[in-house]
């Protein structure tokens, strides 16, 4: 059995299914974000845009020839064990309620170890965008998406969840991290109603910002159940007040492709602007 079976039915059916309808969600976004922005922009597009999606161009690639194949290989590697026998008991919409959640769960519980100190430095390359917008969403290092592969493949196959529900969650994860990178003005009472259930722009927004503590808030993808829980979801920071980046790195002219791309065997900066001084709020919100 290959452990990255890369042209699997579910995977083909992924590429005729998924993939065209995550690139009409993403051409939505960007025509709203165009239409409606939420934050000011600080950089000019071009500058982002071509850096994102040079970096997106190893990266995508990582993920459908291996994370996206590892989640259907590991899964048939462990489909014989316990926790799968067990889950197969339950009545189908519960098993597969169940099985979503335990997948956003792990989703956001990935996040939070994005942001511990080994993981950071191939996360950085993500937050340290000056801007955020729908090709923020595509910004990752591709070594992100091969670390991912035995916590975001390799549990679920572990937990017995089905790899069609994973394929199919994965869409879902995309299309919410679409959504929520995305620079689109929702109408503020919509928002604050959407955001009670899933992550939003301005909720993901906050955890773009330099001040610390409010990076450490909203690591949810979809759901913002998790971050309630663990009481890391912070709203109360307008959108006009943010600062998106990392401290460290405020010079776009530190941000070329190449220096992105070797930025994870740099050394860790600490949480402050070169010049030694540290991002806070000071006005109460
Ligand atoms: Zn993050």
């Amino acid at each position: 059995m290959p452990i990255f079976p890369v042209s699997h039915p579910l995977l083909k059916r992924f590429d005729r299914w998924a993939a065209p309808a995550l690139a009409l969600v993403g051409l939505g976004l960007l025509l709203l974000e165009a239409r409606h922005p939420l934050r000011r922009r600080t950089r000019p597009r071009p500058e982002r845009w071509r850096r994102n999606a040079l970096l997106a161009a190893p990266s995508l690639p990582a993920a459908r020839l291996t994370l996206l194949p590892a989640m259907v290989g590991l899964a048939q590697v462990a489909a014989p064990r316990y926790p799968a026998r067990q889950l197969a008991r339950l009545p189908a919409p519960l098993r597969l309620g169940l099985e979503l959640l335990v997948l956003d769960y792990l989703a956001y519980s990935w996040h939070r170890l994005l942001h511990a100190p080994l993981l950071w430095r191939l996360h950085r390359v993500h937050h340290n965008d000056l801007d955020m917008d729908i090709t923020t969403a595509w910004r990752f290092h591709f070594g992100e998406m091969l670390a991912s592969i035995p916590y975001r493949a390799g549990l679920p196959a572990l937990l017995g969840i089905r790899p069609a529900t994973v394929l199919a969650y994965e869409a879902v994860f995309e299309a919410g991290t679409a959504f929520h990178h995305s620079n689109w003005r929702l109408p503020l009472a919509l928002e604050r109603q959407l955001v009670r259930l899933v992550v939003t722009p301005r909720a993901h927004g906050i955890h773009h910002s330099v001040v610390h503590r409010e990076s450490q808030s909203n690591f949810g993808v979809v759901l913002t159940l998790w971050d309630h829980l663990h009481r890391t979801l912070r709203l109360n920071v307008p959108q006009q007040a943010l600062t998106i980046g990392v401290p460290a790195y405020p010079d776009p002219a530190r941000q070329t492709v190449a220096q992105l791309l070797a930025l994870p065997l740099a050394p860790l900066e600490p949480w402050a602007r070169p010049d030694g001084t540290v991002p806070e709020r000071t006005t109460l919100l």
